[in-house]
């Protein structure tokens, strides 16, 4: 495997005195596309937004391409800078349109000049197949534009490692595609990818290992076909036999 983009050891995380993550190991490399995929309450969205510090850990230690994310806020803003993440519910801000969904965070935090946020922003609508929506307010929009307005914004800080929590789940299922469409193409370009999802078509097409969570453990991880065909953990056959 290629250098670390992301490397957790040891890691345990508690809201308050319950444990919602239990000595986490996980190394990441560079250009590494990994699938999260486990019951709901198992910690999915608790471990990746502990990548960008939405949340804190308690114990062991998280390294991101090359920083160890502790209290240290120049050590959280550096790796902020080039981790981006897609929510499930979109979180654009529905006051500004799409464009200035885009340009917001590069002008303000990168002090990018406003043309060439401007520029960039309408490249990444381009790749997501909404140039045509620049003007227009979120809620102008479907939910899979929405979507892919997010992923924009997400690239258009230019990040080395995108994160993802669930992004079709919220969707009626005619947008689900078009949405995993641009993710694809995402993944074949070389981004470092984890990808909190259920969407197996997916997970088969582009992941590089698919991760099993249950109970704020990873129980088992392997490639989709090892881990999808052939599941060696009893918790991992019960949560596909539900899902495929
Ligand atoms: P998943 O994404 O796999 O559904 P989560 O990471 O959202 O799981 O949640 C894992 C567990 O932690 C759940 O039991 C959930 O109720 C709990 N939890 C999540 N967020 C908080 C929070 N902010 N405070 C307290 N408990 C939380
Ligand atoms: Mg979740």
């Amino acid at each position: 495997m290629s250098e670390a983009a992301i490397r957790i050891t040891g890691m345990n995380k508690y809201y308050g005195r319950f444990q919602v993550l239990r000595d986490i190991n996980l190394d990441v490399g560079s250009g590494e596309r990994i699938v999260i995929c486990g019951p709901s309450g198992s910690g999915k969205s608790t471990l990746i937004r502990c990548i960008n510090r939405l949340e804190e850990h308690q114990q062991g230690r998280i390294d991101v391409l090359g920083t160890e994310l502790n209290d240290d806020i120049g050590n959280i803003d550096h790796i902020r800078r080039d981790v981006g993440m897609v929510f499930q519910h979109f979180n654009l801000f529905p006051h500004l349109t799409v464009l200035e969904n885009c340009t917001l965070a590069p002008t303000l935090a990168r002090k990018i000049p406003a043309e060439e946020a401007e520029a960039t922003a309408m490249t990444y609508l381009e790749r997501v197949r909404i140039p045509e929506q620049a003007s227009k307010f979120p809620g102008q929009l479907s939910g899979g534009q929405q979507q892919r307005v997010a992923i924009a914004r997400a690239l258009c800080m230019k990040p080395k490692i995108l994160l993802f929590d669930e992004p079709t789940s919220a969707l009626d299922p005619e947008m689900i595609k078009e949405v995993l469409d641009v993710m694809v193409e995402l993944a074949s370009d070389g981004m470092t990818m984890l990808c909190v999802t259920h969407e197996m078509g997916f997970a088969r097409q582009v992941a590089d290992r698919v991760i099993f969570m249950d109970k704020g453990e990873i129980v088992e991880q392997g490639r989709p076909t090892e881990l999808f065909d052939n599941p060696k953990n009893e918790r991992t056959r019960t949560f596909l036999s539900q899902v495929l």
